[in-house]
């Protein structure tokens, strides 16, 4: 009669959330995201799902985002056929945001496969395809906050506002162990948390007395300022002031979902009162512009959204870009204008021609305003790296980067802290998961501070299993591990050695370009050489 946990994401690493529950009546799957940043992490993407799909009875999803979403077409290819419980907003971003993903993947692959062929490699095929992904939507089925779900055998399911994006929810399970005389298992996954005091969403909701809870981690370590709405704005503006005084344009790499409408609604406010010029503002991606739409029609669900019936999202001077071609033609626009684009970490989208146009300039400004995981271009952008590598070319970064963390969808560490504490009593474990580790080292202490037992804060590792028993908690059991100790630390620090590599060569070609002559240039070559003929 044992119930097992195994964590196949988000664990010790900062991407990619996919969790198995196993009873001896059932099989689902929490999850199925797409792991983000490093290649090392990537690649993982290419290999068969731990999770044995065939076998699973259903699947139950926190929200949108890809890092929790990414996989399931994957899952339906490889033969998942339960249904995938959703919350409604959630089915209908991920109506938008799967097929984009197959397309991203696609493009990626055919890149690399040009590669390929150059290289005299075999061609890799994608993790999935635009049909895979529409398989996957078919098994969703749509839930109610706050009502409970039959999910498998002996499981059910009660989906808890996240307060994070739209949709997104919390999942506490209540679990049958196959022994009818002893009391269900209660588990709460968290999914990602939002933060008390948010632009859009409300504040986190939850149950109480779980005997597991899982809790993101990602700001475990890190306070922020709580604003307003008023305060958050007045921050916003004073960047956009400071980017228009500067003459040249303002970038803004953002999420399609939730920062690209949190920061159109606040724009929208602004020049409305006249404390911002309506200078243009171009929303830069079709994705971001489905989610709006999908945004328009669950106003009822947000915070904060009353514009006298008017969609929140919408004003004369704000345009929505669709092709291609318009968004090329951008380009020619040297100065005065506003380009949300996406992605948020700059690591795909059309944010990258954007930059790749703009950022050698000194009167651009590029805000970034959401999280940026290591080993993204974003990261590099905010670490004041001096020259980049996007789409094949070396830039010199003379563009003002500034950074403007009011939009975070995240709780922070009070937040998180005190999220922790609403579930109290928590019986038997509390996992932290989804965080750097720094975060999550910072997250246990800060949970500690509630004076929970610390026998019973789990930090797991990816892909790790624990059996979680009544009497004696969480115990890791024997596991499958994908990655090796050397491969899981340069994951877990988010720098491998294809950054170290690219970082290498960005580095070689800065004092190339220092050194007067090519006679100095050859020697400095060589000298390299003779190190790498000594190996
Ligand atoms: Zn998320």
């Amino acid at each position: 009669m044992t119930v097992t946990l195994a964590f196949h994401g988000a664990a010790g690493t900062v991407t990619g959330s996919h969790y198995v529950l196993e009873t001896p009546l059932a099989r689902i799957a929490v999850d199925c995201g797409m792991f983000q940043g490093p290649k090392t992490l990537k690649e993982l993407n290419y290999q068969p799902l731990p999770s044995e799909p065939a076998r699973l009875d259903a699947l139950v999803q926190t929200h949108a985002h890809t890092d929790h979403s990414g996989m399931l077409p994957k899952l339906t290819k490889s033969g998942f056929r339960g249904p995938i419980f959703a919350t409604a907003g959630t089915r209908d971003l991920l109506q938008w945001m799967l097929p984009d993903s197959a397309s991203i993947q696609e493009s990626e692959v055919e890149q690399l496969n040009r590669q390929n062929r150059r290289r005299g490699r075999p061609p890799v095929a994608p993790v999935y395809t635009n049909e895979d992904a529409q398989r996957a939507l078919k098994r969703i089925a749509p839930v109610e906050y706050e009502t409970w779900q039959e999910v498998a055998r002996g499981i059910r399911g009660r989906w808890w506002n996240a307060g994070h994006i739209l949709g997104s929810a919390s999942v506490e399970l209540e679990v049958e162990t196959g022994n009818a005389d002893l009391p269900k298992l209660g588990i709460l996954f968290s999914g990602d948390l939002g933060p008390r005091y948010g632009a859009l969403q409300v504040a986190p909701r939850g149950p109480q007395g779980m005997d597991y809870v899982l809790c993101e981690s990602t700001y475990g370590n890190r306070a922020r300022e709580h604003l307003d709405d008023d305060q958050r704005r007045a921050a916003l503006e004073q960047e956009v002031t400071a980017a228009l005084d500067r003459g040249g344009n303002l970038l803004i790499p953002a999420f399609a979902i939730e920062r690209s409408q949190e920061l159109l609604g606040d724009l929208i406010h602004l020049m409305a009162r006249k404390r911002l010029p309506r200078t243009p503002v171009y929303l830069d991606s079709p994705l971001a512009i489905r989610a709006t739409e999908v945004f328009e029609r669950h106003l009822d669900q947000m915070d904060d959204v009353d514009n006298g019936g008017e969609s929140p999202f919408r004003a004369p001077n704000v345009h929505f870009v669709q092709s291609i071609e318009q968004s090329q033609a951008l380009n020619r626009i040297a100065g005065g204008v506003i380009i949300i684009a996406s992605s948020g970490m700059c690591d795909a989208g059309r944010i990258r021609h954007h930059l790749r146009h703009h950022i050698w300039r000194p009167q651009t400004t590029v805000l970034l305003i959401g999280y940026q995981a290591p080993g993204t271009l974003g990261r590099l952008l905010q670490d004041g790296a001096p020259r980049v590598k996007i789409l094949g070319e070396e830039i010199e970064v003379k563009a003002k980067v500034r950074k403007l963390e009011i939009y975070s969808g995240h709780a922070d560490r009070d937040d998180l802290r005190e999220w922790v504490k609403a579930r109290l009593p928590i019986q038997r474990g509390l996992f932290l998961i989804h965080g750097e580790t720094a975060a999550l080292a910072g997250m246990r202490e800060n949970v500690l501070s509630l004076e929970l037992d610390p026998g019973k804060v789990i930090l797991p590792d990816l892909d790790q299993r624990f059996r979680l028993d009544r009497k004696e908690g969480a115990l890791a059991l024997e596991d499958g591990r994908r990655l090796g100790p050397t491969r899981s630390e340069e994951a877990k620090r988010g720098w491998d050695w294809h950054n170290e590599l690219s970082a290498l060569s960005l580095e070689l070609r800065r004092q190339l370009d220092e050194l007067g002559d090519d006679k100095a240039r050859m020697a400095l070559l060589k000298d390299l050489r003779r190190v790498l003929e000594k190996r």
